[in-house]
């Protein structure tokens, strides 16, 4: 908690100096100036998303929040932003071309788990009435790049972190854990990658609220609390291992 609330000041006062810095550099047009200003918005777009001051953490480049989603601070903001108060979504999803076919290149860090990479896409592309398509491909162009990563939050070792999508596209990569992980069982390392996939598709924690998150969009007709949900957070080898009924309606509004 301590630490925690160390990294509080820590974000605050970073967001001070970016305030100041665009004060006093106003004509400065480098790239790490450009950088610091869109960290700026990046860090207010993860506000008016409803996530709790106290879940952000500045990891350097990237923002973390709820342990295992990532906000590059270079990202695009998403342009239509819809903010509204069960399944629950961002309210910027994967366009509906881009949906059709969505790239995934599996670094080769991650390559040793390509079976339950093989698992979690399964999953996705199984649910019944959604036309979301997600392929693996081995060369360049891609959507999402899923590679090995040892994550660290304050409250300790992270499994895996998913980016939301930003203006049509999928959330860009995927970091998995892939030590942590590698004691679980087949069926709960399958589950972290099939979750991150679902913040890459916009899926937010279903548990959002118990958790402390504020201000998730309703996938509508999908509501209330659902246990069995496989984005419930803060659940790594301990969660649902497959999509819950729920995890599939609210996909299927969706896309
Ligand atoms: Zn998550």
């Amino acid at each position: 908690m301590k630490k925690n609330l160390k990294r509080i000041a820590i974000v605050a006062m970073v967001a001070v100096s970016f305030a100041a810095c665009k004060k006093t550099q106003e004509s400065a047009t480098t790239e790490p100036q450009e950088t610091v200003k869109n960290a700026d918005k990046v860090l207010q777009y993860i506000k008016d998303l409803g996530f709790p001051e106290s879940s952000i953490v500045d990891n350097g480049t990237m923002f973390i929040v709820e342990e295992d989603i990532t906000f590059p601070k270079n990202m695009e903001i998403p342009v239509n932003k819809a903010f509204g108060t069960e399944q629950y979504y961002t309210g910027s999803i994967v366009n509906s071309t881009n949906k059709l076919n969505i790239r995934v290149f599996v670094d080769p860090s991650m390559t040793s788990m390509g079976s339950e990479i093989n698992n979690a896409i399964a999953q996705w592309n199984a649910v019944p009435n959604s036309t979301l398509r997600f392929n693996i491909v081995t060369t360049a162009p891609y959507d999402i790049l899923i590679k090995n990563e040892a994550l660290q939050s304050p409250n300790g070792v992270v499994c895996g972190a998913g980016e939301f999508p930003a203006n049509g596209k999928a959330g860009a990569v995927i970091r998995i854990n892939r030590d942590a992980i590698a004691g679980n069982s087949f069926a709960q390392r399958a589950r972290t990658i099939c979750h991150e996939l679902g913040h890459n598709i916009s899926f937010r924690h279903t548990n959002w609220s118990a958790i402390g998150e504020s201000n998730a969009t309703n996938v509508p007709g999908v509501t209330g609390t659902d246990s069995r949900s496989l984005m419930n957070g803060g659940q790594c080898n301990s969660g649902a291992t497959v999509l819950s009924q729920k995890d599939k309606d609210a996909t299927a509004v969706l896309y």
